[in-house]
């Protein structure tokens, strides 16, 4: 029993008419990467690097990074790790990296992708260190709180000559596929857009939930008044999924809502191709999708999403959920 239970939480998650998803695992520190092996994660899906930049006095330096993302990247395999740059700011703040003067919106302020185009030593630090640690061969890249394509480029950009820069120093490098977060509205509005530039996208729901329905994720008081996904959201991720594919990228989904077992049917339904989360989640939702019938998820989605009223459509999702688990 114990054998045929490892089996099941490191095979993959295949709905029962064969779709299959991946089902990574996010990480907030090093202590969660045996976690990630020991619940069958298909891999990191959001490795998130703030801790090395709060542990430090001054900022991590390029090797001390490196040791640490070839570490993850190690955990990972043979699946990949996906690296999303620093993401301070809002709720994660730096002391030897002060804001001045003090913000008083710091969620609308200075933050993810913003502050690392205008640090750029930081910035070009970090990326230097995730693309020598693509020696390990499964190593990619993100970016947070992007809301314009003009970023991403400046960011890929700066990607692209650390690249050219590491390689003269004699490097032997992997390619590092460069993606981008959709977390904010306009980032989502913008998915055709983005679509033709990142090679994949990740959508952080926690952020999107937080700027779609001007709710602040941090305090209860409001957060609880929506306490399971709204339909602007929903809707939203469908824009995004549906102008990926336009173009060919893959999608996954790193916030909350993707252990949300009511929603396994939705992203289903949508074609998303990976579900990252905590990873004492991960077997959990590997066994649902198991149960999952796609092409009955998907004739039975759009008539829950069309309810007008935000609980009657939670209320189908469940109803739907129920069918298969
Ligand atoms: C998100 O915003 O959904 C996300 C995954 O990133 P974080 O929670 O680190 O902001
Ligand atoms: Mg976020």
């Amino acid at each position: 029993a114990q054998i045929r239970e490892a089996r099941e939480k490191r095979g993959p998650a295949v709905t029962t008419d064969g779709q299959q998803m991946r089902i990574s695992a996010n990480v907030e520190l090093p202590e969660d990467l045996p976690l990630i092996r020991e619940n069958g994660a298909d891999g990191v899906g959001l490795y998130r690097t703030e801790f090395l930049f709060l542990r430090s006095e001054s900022g991590p330096s390029e090797d001390e990074q490196l040791a640490v993302y070839r570490e993850a990247a190690e955990w990972a395999k043979p699946h990949r790790l996906v690296i999303r740059t620093l993401d301070v700011g809002g709720d994660k703040l730096l002391p030897w990296l002060s804001m001045r003067p003090a913000e008083k919106n710091p969620f609308l302020g200075f933050r993810g992708i913003r502050l690392s185009l205008e640090r750029e030593g930081i910035f070009r630090t970090q990326l230097r260190a995730i693309v020598r640690a693509s020696d390990q061969g499964n190593v990619a890249v993100m970016f947070p709180m992007v809301t314009d394509v003009s970023e991403f480029r400046r960011a890929r950009e700066l990607l692209g000559r650390v690249r050219a820069e590491l390689e003269a120093e004699g490097h032997r490098l992997e390619e590092v596929p460069c993606g981008v977060m959709i977390e904010t509205p306009a980032a989502a509005l913008m998915a055709d857009l983005l679509a033709r530039e990142a090679d994949f996208f990740s959508i952080g729901t926690n952020d999107l939930v937080q700027y779609t329905l001007a709710i602040d994720r941090l305090d209860d008081r409001v957060s609880s008044l929506y306490p399971a996904p709204h339909t602007a959201v929903l809707r939203l991720i469908q824009g995004v999924v549906r102008d990926a594919k336009k173009q060919g990228r893959s999608v996954s989904v790193c916030g909350e809502m993707a252990s949300n077992l009511a929603l396994l049917p939705f992203f289903v339904a949508l074609g998303v191709e990976e579900l990252s989360m905590g990873s004492i989640l991960i077997p959990r939702v590997k066994t649902a999708i198991r149960r999952i019938c796609a092409s009955e998820a998907r004739e039975r989605v759009e008539a829950a999403l069309s309810r007008k009223e935000v609980p009657e459509v939670l209320e189908a999702l469940n109803r739907l959920a129920e069918r298969f688990y």
